[in-house]
């Protein structure tokens, strides 16, 4: 049934307007001002913002780590997206060694189909480049509509691949026109000083964050990002959490390197403290990169403002404290990395960013979705409120105060990361495609409706022989 949502305040990245928007086959169909019912649903949203869904580049759901899987799968995770104000994820598909990209792919698929509440697509991991991955990209690419690549450069045995790797990827990528996404940490240096930590019975929480010390972020970063210059491939850095990464960063875009940064809420918010709570509730706190000193807060803050990083994922990756965290308990090494953050994701950027004045309410719907669209081949089509663009809208009342809590979160994890901390502002309702999924604070969508998106490549293959006209859209 076509809607008409009336009376609210359209924020996209460029504009704020007071409009009406109707909704017709999923799609935004008009947008102005006194729109006649006829026939829609009309549903009021005065005194109400109405974003662009939020667009998570960053998550991993149903994901196997460290002898246990992620506490949250395609249904929950999604679910809890949705309240949170995301209509979008892009997943982390991992990938084994010597086996076909194709049986990994498949894996993610089964994982997700029948499950997403909201819409979803997938970066993929590469680990080893050989002639059976290179025939394998092109496919990838232009057909299953992949874009992206991820290489580790830490988590030494387990995901890391060598510079070599990265290098081949880079290459192939660029021809493909597919973005290459790195985990900067230079794992090999962290798998030396974990070692020693623990042979000197350092074995608690805090030590995660003390055996990889902000200068091997900042390392790895302008490693890959050299990298990127002697290719020309693009590049994506993912949880960028330090001065040493961010400078890193600038210096390869003030060289005209096509080099892009995100970061993520705990590391804007949350600090290395907490990795030092008694009781071993610091292992909640445990993420790679790990929580810095707050002194790197403002320099995150910094660099979103203006444009050296230019986006915020999640880095959903939930494990509980009982029975998951404490895996790891006497051996740092062995705590499952990772938060639930995926519905929490949008409202803090708004209430600790846009509420607060660090950032204007256009550069965080740019943040927290456009730009995430344009760099991940889904814009215009997601990421925007535009006549033609999914229906993916969420009216958010600006005034609401709320308290972030485990008692009141819908992720399927036993704690909040962001505890008992204040936020201004609340997604009431969201729609995904025209079709409410949260109204009134209220899940009223069905998993399974979220559909998979194939990606558009940020240019076209170079290779001629393969015919593709993608459009071409630059963030
Ligand atoms: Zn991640």
């Amino acid at each position: 049934m076509a809607k008409l949502i009336k009376n609210g305040t359209v924020v996209t990245a460029a504009d704020t307007y007071r409009a009406d928007v109707r909704i017709e086959d999923g799609v935004v169909k008009q947008i102005g001002t006194g729109l006649e019912a006829g026939g829609a649903e009309v549903i009021d949203a005065s005194g109400h913002y109405l974003f662009p869904g939020g667009v998570d580049p960053h998550t991993h759901l149903d994901m196997p780590f460290g002898g246990t899987v992620t506490a949250d799968d395609f249904e929950t995770g999604t679910i809890a997206a949705a309240f949170g104000g995301t209509t979008t994820v892009i997943d982390f598909c991992l990938t084994d060694k010597g086996k076909p990209l194709r049986d990994s792919l498949d894996k993610w698929h089964a994982k997700s189909k029948g499950k997403a509440a909201i819409d979803y697509g997938f970066h993929l991991m590469i680990g080893e480049i050989n002639d059976e991955v290179l025939a394998e990209l092109p496919s990838i690419v232009q057909e299953e509509g992949i874009t992206s690549f991820k290489v580790f450069m830490a988590y030494k045995n387990v995901f890391q691949a060598d510079d070599g790797t990265l290098y081949r990827t880079m290459l192939t990528a660029k021809e493909l026109g597919a973005t290459v996404m790195v985990h900067a940490e230079n794992g090999d240096v962290i798998d030396y000083l974990v070692e020693k930590a623990l042979s000197e019975g350092k074995t608690e929480p805090i030590y995660h964050a003390l055996t990889r010390p902000p200068e091997l972020e900042g390392e790895a970063t302008g490693r890959a990002a050299k990298l990127a210059g002697l290719t020309g491939a693009r590049l994506y850095v993912v949880h960028v959490t330090c001065e040493q990464a961010v400078q890193a960063i600038a210096e390869a875009r003030s060289q005209g390197i096509d080099i892009w940064g995100e970061t993520c809420p705990q590391y804007l918010v949350l600090d290395q403290s907490y990795l030092e709570l008694p009781d071993f509730e610091g292992a909640k706190y445990v993420w790679s990169p790990p929580l810095r000193e707050s002194s790197h807060q403002q320099t995150l803050w910094n660099a979103l403002k203006t444009g050296v990083l230019q986006t915020i994922g999640s880095d959903q990756c939930s494990f509980n404290f009982i029975g998951q965290k404490e895996l790891g308990r006497g051996d740092f090494s062995k705590i499952p990395n990772g938060g639930p953050v995926i519905e929490d994701r949008f409202s803090l950027l708004y209430s600790e960013g846009a509420a607060k004045g660090r950032i204007t309410l256009n550069e965080f719907v740019n943040i927290v979705s456009t730009r995430n669209a344009k760099l991940f081949g889904l814009y215009p089509r997601k990421g925007t409120i535009a006549v033609g663009s999914d229906a993916d809208i969420v009216i958010f009342d600006p005034s609401a105060e709320r308290t972030l809590s485990a008692e009141t979160h819908h992720m399927n994890v036993d704690y909040n990361p962001f505890e008992g901390m204040k936020a201004t502002g609340e997604p009431v309702s969201v729609l995904s495609r025209g079709e409410f999924v949260i109204r009134d604070r209220a899940f009223v969508g069905k998993p399974g409706t979220g559909k998979f998106l194939k990606r558009a490549a940020y240019k076209p293959a170079e290779a001629p022989a393969t015919g593709s006209k993608e459009t071409v859209r630059q963030p």
